[in-house]
């Protein structure tokens, strides 16, 4: 590896980027001029396609640079060894970080400077399997959505979930891993009126959550071997009308939400799972009674199940006839749904394709940058329970598949339901409904 501080030879000539790296409170690296444009024009070109996170991977041998575009990860040029060994270090010495250090994990930031504004970025630099995985997030200006209905969720299942807030009462929260979760915990928070009823959140001191307005968050340290059951009690003293609990991973906060209901509280609670059907079973798991197990299917009113999906880009969707064998396997009837959409190549006016084509440019969607996709939605699983529907959990408890069909016989939309529907209404592409939900 070179030293970032050195001079390369046969440098061509580089553009100057139009950013620039800071470090707050501390002197400027001296850095390799020629890297740092580099370095600087990676992040400019992760800004000019909405990138949130720029990840660099080094092995020694080589540096493979990828951009998280709307979720998912996307190669982009891969650098040798020399100066993506470089580069990456001159990105951790901006964040301040100790290059000799041989550890696991390091964290840190740094501000980018633009023409127009500058904001923080978070680095972390983490050894994974012999590589060294370098991230910076630069999503920190992105407004994420406050309200279901603005992450995509229909007008009629928003009042749904408003209903079943209004009483005593517990609802759940749920969704896979790294798929947006807190954004669904705080949008479902955020349907309470927070000026008429006193809402307090419970979370880890180790996670990052974006505030609620109105809704002040206590914290508990795992690390001290805290768990939400620690604070809840000292919160209960100032009579809360609500309590939120973000994740939920043990039997006594389990048993201390159970007993709200009966004080007149609503409780909001979360746990990560694959749907609304598995995020049940993992509550029920937390249960050590019976009679605890009967007491939250009694007080449960509904699971309100969310992960987050590309949505196609407007200007490369096209129309195709669903094969006949696709709607078989998803169990929909032949005919019932005319089209499902999938990117192709952009529908830009004659003339513009037409100058492209003379300047030698490839034909690349202006939007999307090709990929297809632009932008997000919530693929969201409302499930409201009923009394046959509290029977079914009561009844099959061993068996989570049997539980799903029955659920789904008793009229309930499944996420692949509830996909399809987006699929077939343009929103986004049957492919990317089964990435997201693995099948
Ligand atoms: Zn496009």
């Amino acid at each position: 590896m070179i030293w970032p501080f050195g001079k390369k030879k046969q440098e061509p000539e580089l553009v100057e980027p139009p950013l620039h790296f800071f470090r707050p409170e501390a002197p400027m690296p001296q850095v390799n001029p020629y890297l740092y444009i580099q370095a600087r024009t990676l992040v400019l070109n992760a800004l000019s396609v909405r990138g949130d996170v720029l990840r660099i991977t080094y092995t020694g041998k080589a540096a493979q640079v990828q951009l998280c575009i709307d979720g998912v990860y996307h190669n982009r040029e891969t650098l040798d060894g020399q100066s993506g060994g470089a580069i990456v270090a001159i990105f951790k010495l901006f964040a301040g970080f100790d290059l000799k250090a041989k550890v696991p994990r390091q964290e840190g930031e740094f501000q980018i400077v633009l023409p127009d504004r500058r904001f923080m970025c978070r680095v972390e630099d983490r050894l994974v399997k012999g590589a060294e995985v370098l991230t910076v997030h630069l999503d920190a200006e992105k407004t994420r959505p406050h309200k279901l209905e603005d992450m995509g969720m229909s007008e009629k299942m928003v009042q749904q979930v408003r209903q079943a807030l209004d009483q005593p009462g517990m609802v759940l929260v749920t969704s896979p891993p790294h798929l947006g979760f807190s954004t669904v915990f705080n949008a479902v928070v955020r349907v309470i009126d927070r000026y008429m009823r006193d809402v307090v959140i419970v979370q880890s001191v180790q996670d990052r959550e974006e505030p609620v307005e109105n809704a002040p968050a206590t914290t508990f340290d795992p690390e001290q071997g805290e768990t939400p059951a620690t604070v809840i009690p000292q919160l209960l003293r100032r009579y809360p009308n609500v309590v939120c609990v973000r994740k939920v991973a043990d039997a006594d906060t389990m048993a201390l939400l159970l007993e709200q209901p009966e004080q007149e509280r609503v409780v909001i609670f979360g746990l990560l799972a694959r749907d609304d059907t598995e995020a049940v079973f993992r509550a029920l798991a937390l249960c050590e009674q019976p009679e605890q197990k009967e007491k939250l299917l009694e007080q449960l009113r509904a699971v309100v199940g969310h992960r987050v999906l590309r949505k196609l880009c407007e200007l490369c969707k096209h129309p195709y006839p669903p094969p006949g064998q696709l709607l078989q396997q998803l169990g929909i009837p032949p005919g019932k749904i005319k089209a499902f959409f999938k990117p192709g190549p952009p529908r830009l006016p004659p003339e513009q394709i037409e100058q492209m084509q003379k300047q030698g440019t490839p034909i690349i969607c202006p939007q999307c940058q090709g990929i297809g996709y632009f932008g997000q939605t919530g693929l969201f699983e409302l499930l409201s329970l009923d009394e046959q529907r509290r029977q079914l959990f009561a009844q099959r408890a061993a068996n989570l598949d049997s539980v799903r069909g029955a659920l789904r016989n008793l009229g309930h939309r499944t996420p692949l339901d509830e996909g399809v529907l987006l699929a077939a209404r343009g929103i986004t592409s049957i492919q990317e409904v089964s990435r997201v939900l693995k099948v």
